[in-house]
């Protein structure tokens, strides 16, 4: 069932497991690890998520969470009706399934693995959401400098980051010369998008330039199934409720009697610690951390995410969390700045208009160290 995972954020307790030399690490359950924030707020505990829970109000708390993607998704919404809950949520599962068969690379018949088969011979007509999906993924990568490349999935196999028929990590540290070959391969510039029809600017066709392009969407897709699955909440008549997507939050509303939702920011060096808490609303928080998706060859950790430039994985970097407005920006940026570093990272983000974030990672002395923008310790001061 591994096989089916979007980016592979596996949900079982997949503990540093060796083989040979080789020892492969998901560290803990995503739950508790590969949440670098978690909600504080009142006092209903749940997979890391406390919710306030009031007695004065007619607003139910409802929380639910399924398996999709590769991950687990929890929606926890205030309603008054069981029924309006219950239907909202369900509407929002579908929806996020509904994305899983566009966008997942792990599925062989979803759109992307079409387009990932069709693309590198002639240019193919695509889905229209999954196109300005890409065309969004492609603004991130201009906006990170190439930090952010949907184009790094030849680089991801590569390392053997995707996984075998059982989703245990293959780890693999390639030779100088295979890189070589792969990287020209790697580039959001190989993707051409155009459109078939003036007056209808929905039929786009899509084509790779190299023939061994391939786009991942793992670390932008869940953010955005956040966002729409938010929306599907929004129109059954929520108000109030929250989105965890695998450290992917949006939160909206408020709890009752609160004025905004308490996010607690997890130490990404011992996952029982939580090094503060900000406060948000009708906003998104994301995190990627360097624990979530690992191999160790030699006594050196190689995480999952790859500077698409070099074509090796990122190091030293042990979290980033970003909040903005939408979780897509938040998802792509927390990986997008993670690769970027502790100084263009910060850069970046001061750079944004509505982006905050937290950088945390390791200085050449070993020494773990903390980079955030003004915007960010202002919100971690409020709180
Ligand atoms: P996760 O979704 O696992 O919480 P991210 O959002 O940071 O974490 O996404 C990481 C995933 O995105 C990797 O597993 C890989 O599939 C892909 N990826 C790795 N490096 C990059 C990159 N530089 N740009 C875009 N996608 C990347
Ligand atoms: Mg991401």
């Amino acid at each position: 069932m591994y096989r089916l995972f979007v980016n592979g954020s596996l949900g079982s307790n997949y503990k540093m497991k060796i083989t040979k030399k080789v020892s492969y690490g998901f560290s803990l359950s995503f739950v508790v690890l590969l949440l670098s924030a978690c909600l504080l707020d009142g006092n209903l505990r749940w997979n890391n998520v406390i919710a306030s829970e009031p007695n004065d109000t007619a607003l139910k708390l409802h929380r639910r969470s399924v398996y999709t993607m590769g991950s687990l998704l929890n929606i926890s919404i205030y309603s008054e009706s069981d029924d309006r809950a219950e239907r909202a949520m369900e509407k929002a599962f579908n929806e996020v399934d509904r994305l899983d068969w566009l966008m997942s690379n792990y599925k062989n018949d979803s759109e992307l693995s079409r387009i990932n088969r069709e693309a590198t011979d002639r240019p193919v007509a695509c889905n229209g959401e999954l196109i300005s999906i890409i065309e969004e993924s492609i603004r991130f990568s201009n906006i990170t400098r190439g930090g952010f490349d949907i184009t790094v999935s030849p680089l991801v196999k590569l390392w053997g980051f995707y996984g075998n028929a059982d989703g245990d990590i293959t780890g693999n540290v390639p030779s100088e010369d295979e890189l070589k070959k792969i990287i020209p391969s790697v580039s959001y510039k190989n993707i051409k998008i155009d459109v078939l029809d003036s007056d209808n600017w929905s039929d786009r066709t899509i084509f790779f330039k190299n023939r061994k392009t391939q786009i991942d969407l793992g670390a932008i897709g869940k953010g955005y199934a956040v966002d729409k699955a938010a929306e599907v909440l929004k129109k059954a008549g929520i108000t109030s409720g929250l989105i965890n997507f695998a450290g992917n939050i949006y939160a909206f509303g408020s709890p009752p009697g609160r004025k905004d939702w308490v996010i607690g920011l997890k130490d990404p060096t011992n996952s029982d610690n939580i090094k503060g808490a900000f406060r948000i609303k009708e906003r998104a928080v994301a995190t990627s951390g360097d624990y979530e998706r690992f191999f160790i060859i030699d006594n050196k950790k190689y995480a999952h995410i790859i500077d698409p430039r070099t074509g090796m994985p990122v190091r030293s970097m042990l979290s980033v969390t970003i909040v903005s407005e939408d979780a897509t920006t938040a998802d792509a940026l927390s990986t997008g700045v993670f690769v970027l570093g502790p100084i263009d990272g910060i850069e970046l983000i001061e750079s944004l208009d509505g982006v905050e974030g937290i950088l945390i990672f390791e200085d050449r002395n070993g020494n773990v160290v903390e980079n955030m923008s003004t915007g960010f310790k202002a919100l971690l001061e409020k709180s």
